[in-house]
């Protein structure tokens, strides 16, 4: 009987444990959630993390941000300029999939 006891004690000393790591991991990660919060891209207001958009510094203590679809879609507009023989062509387009070494000319 003792045991039994003695069992459900550790039971109840191991849960007690876990439940309060299990809050001292979610306080640990409330603060990551704030660094993790984000920014709105300023074309298309979407929300990404920091490191995922572009900054853009307009003046002092002014960024704009844009994202990859945003930037993107520039380009395509802007080809579109290009095939109407509006804009000049520009040589140094990229395709934005991380591969620095093939720059693509559309023209
Ligand atoms: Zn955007």
């Amino acid at each position: 009987m003792n045991i039994i006891f003695s069992v459900i004690l550790l039971i109840g000393a191991l849960y007690f444990v876990w439940w309060g790591y299990k809050n001292l991991l979610r306080r640990e990660s409330d603060p990551d959630e704030d660094g993790l919060e984000g920014v709105a891209c300023h074309l298309c207001g979407k929300a990404y993390p920091r490191e995922q958009v572009v900054t853009v510094e307009k003046k002092a203590g002014f960024e704009n941000y844009f994202c990859g679809e945003c930037i993107s879609k520039l380009a395509a507009d802007y080809n579109e300029l290009v095939r109407e023989a509006i804009a000049p062509p520009i040589f140094t387009e990229h395709v934005l999939n991380g591969d620095d070494g093939v720059v693509a000319r559309y023209n």
